[in-house]
């Protein structure tokens, strides 16, 4: 969940943001005025792709501590595809293509350990028609719009086939997820997002102040809207069971295999620490980390996010927040709070993101973010004055100017793929974009090939340090449109 007015309406945002910087930015400089607030950098940014301690909840909950990593590939290796990067993407790429190409040489070349990034930190909620549902509808109306939320319906599916028929156990609900109206005004955004929904056939449920009340115990919010079709997941549960699918299917998985190094041609080289690998096919599924790679640097702007939890919630604070549908929520605020309850009755959640402005990736534990989400949740919850707030995490995501994702070929190498451009909503799409990465590595055309994420430019995101300076100011202005 990167950033921005609500998940559905944030190109509008992001496109003005971004416009904006180039003049904004030049008066700040200008003036020299450059308060630290702006560039408040995460003290906790590692050096590279590691960090020596996650306190993230999901890790714990799946035993990642005690999980073993596979060994890193070692020596020269020849192989037909090689997936760089074991996130959702990287490896629902290789689940679909080891089913549409039995017998291929399939290596996925993981930094760390699968599930290390973004999908094993995340919030969990599997929504579909996102990143971009509302872009697409208005920018290739309806009929595309829901063609798009169709395929992210595939996505979700996807994950159950995981828990129904390999017995990944995930923690899937089915509850469906609400949007929230930070403001009296926000009300109308709802009022849009369901008539855009309805114009697809998707039945929203609206709900005013009192009945949104009724469902969840909290004076903040001014009116919901319900969509059935979005789920919740266990993350890092979802990645171990994945990486286990894609073995059991005979893929190769090596772990703390960090590339350092692509060589694009007719066969690919890609140099890792401990091994050469040359492929005749290369899938990028990187997101937030491809800038660091050195690939989409100036189309996509890793930002960092992050998430909290609390202890379990008893039965008598249970009571008092209602939420009884354990639906995901979040708020309309360009820097919205998400909220999810998890298995174990914690609350998950995570307001706001930073922007770093280097570019360069961070995982999170940036004390006053957390500080501000706490808070964030006891005003939603004053009820809930005096809970444990046991984990903070943060990743990195990737932000596009127009808040969509891409699949697509790079460039003019015909045999390097990539699947990047969640901007903060990959749980379900990076399903679908692993899918769609392996149909065009297998060479097949199918409908989901002419959907609007597919075979696109993603747009220049402008010069640093530019970007990012009218980045932050958007953000801490909290600028709504
Ligand atoms: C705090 C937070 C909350 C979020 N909440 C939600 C949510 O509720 N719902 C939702 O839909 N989305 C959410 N997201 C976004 C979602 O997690 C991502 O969009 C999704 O996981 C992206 O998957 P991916 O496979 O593309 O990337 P990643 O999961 O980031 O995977 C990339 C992998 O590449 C590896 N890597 C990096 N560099 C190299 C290299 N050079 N060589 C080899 N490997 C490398 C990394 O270790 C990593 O495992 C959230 C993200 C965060 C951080």
């Amino acid at each position: 969940m990167a950033d921005s007015q609500s998940r559905q309406g944030r190109w509008i945002s992001r496109r003005s943001f971004l416009a904006g910087a180039a003049l904004g930015g030049a008066g700040v400089w200008a003036v020299g005025v450059m308060p630290r607030w702006i560039f408040s950098k995460d003290p906790h940014r590692p050096p590279q792709l590691y960090e020596y301690f996650v306190d993230n909840y999901w890790f714990e909950s799946v035993g990642m501590n005690d999980v073993r990593d596979n060994p890193p590939l070692k020596g020269q290796q020849r192989v037909d595809i090689a997936i760089v990067g074991g996130g959702f993407a990287g490896m629902s790429t290789a689940y679909n293509l080891a089913r549409l190409l039995p017998g291929k040489r399939i290596v996925v070349l993981e930094g760390a350990r699968c599930g290390y990034g973004a999908s094993g930190r995340n919030g969990g909620f599997a929504d579909v028609g996102e990143p971009g549902f509302a872009y697409v509808y208005e920018t290739h109306g309806p009929e595309a719009a829901r063609a798009y939320y169709d395929a992210t319906l595939l996505g979700l599916e996807q994950i159950r086939t995981f828990v129904d028929d390999y017995g990944v156990d995930c923690e899937l609900e089915l509850t469906g997820s609400t949007m929230l109206a930070a403001g009296e005004s926000h009300v109308e955004y709802l009022i849009e997002h369901q008539q855009r929904l309805e114009q697809i056939g998707v039945r929203a449920e609206l709900m005013d102040r009192a009945e949104m009340r009724r469902k969840l115990h909290s004076d903040r919010f001014f009116g919901g809207l319900h969509d059935p079709n979005h789920a919740i997941v266990n993350p890092a549960k979802l990645a171990l069971g994945m990486k286990g699918v894609i073995e059991s299917l005979g893929v190769e998985v090596s772990e703390r295999s960090k590339v350092l190094r692509m060589m694009p041609g007719s066969t690919v080289r890609l140099v890792t620490e401990f091994a050469e690998v040359l492929a005749d096919k290369v899938v990028i599924a990187l997101n937030g980390y491809a800038p660091q790679f050195g690939l989409f640097k100036n189309r996509i702007l890793p930002v960092n996010i992050y998430a909290a939890a609390t202890e379990p919630l008893n039965e008598a604070q249970m009571q008092s927040i209602g939420w009884a549908g354990r639906e995901g929520l979040w708020d309309t605020r360009s820097d919205f709070m998400y909220l999810r309850l998890s298995a174990d009755n914690r609350i998950v959640f995570g307001e706001g993101g930073m922007i770093p402005y280097d570019g360069s990736p961070s995982t999170g534990n940036y004390q006053p973010l957390i500080e501000k989400m706490q808070s964030s949740l006891l005003e939603t919850f004053p009820q809930l004055e005096g809970v444990r707030f046991t984990h903070n995490w943060g990743g990195t995501v990737a932000a596009t100017k127009d808040g969509m994702p891409s699949v697509g070929t790079l460039a003019d190498s015909g045999n390097i793929f990539h699947a990047v451009g969640f901007n903060g909503e990959g749980v379900v799409m990076a399903q679908l974009a692993g899918r769609i990465a392996a149909e065009r590595v297998a060479g097949r055309e199918t409908p989901l090939s002419r959907l609007a994420m597919v075979d696109k430019q993603m747009p220049y995101i402008g010069p640093e340090p530019v970007r990012n300076l009218g980045a932050a100011i958007y953000r801490k202005l909290d600028l709504w449109e």
